[in-house]
């Protein structure tokens, strides 16, 4: 399990944190910031060696927010408002969020709830 402790020496510096989640021991690391799939860049981090909690350093959300603002990927969540069509209902989805999932008109795609509160949209042509 993990690497031989030379080789952690080596590797990475070993930082005086501890995991806010499991206590584990934190280390110093440049990281990819994954956000919607995307790679945002890479960042110094601290990132704990049994859980892989990671924990940014100061200002790096904000070159992120940015970042996913360039990408078009930042608030691509919307309210919108339930409309009916037939005996059915429709839910829109906005211009963004089509754009962001490559979403074309005549598409199918599978819809089912996760619970009473949230449902799922697979996009099968991925
Ligand atoms: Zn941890």
């Amino acid at each position: 399990m993990g690497h031989p402790k030379w080789r952690l020496k080596n590797l990475y510096e070993v930082s005086n944190m501890k995991c806010n989640e499991c206590g584990g021991k934190m280390l110093k690391k440049v990281v990819d910031y994954i956000f919607l799939d995307e790679n945002l860049g890479r960042f110094s981090a601290e990132v704990c060696s049994l859980c892989g909690e990671q924990v940014f350093e100061e200002g790096v959300i904000e070159k992120v927010t940015q970042n996913a603002k360039e990408k078009g990927l930042w608030n691509l969540g919307s309210s919108v408002k339930v409309s009916r069509i037939g005996n059915s209902m429709g839910i829109v989805v906005t211009k963004k969020l089509a754009q962001f999932l490559r979403l074309k008109p005549g598409e199918t795609v599978t819809i089912y709830p996760e619970n009473r509160h949230r449902i799922i949209v697979d996009i099968e042509n991925k």
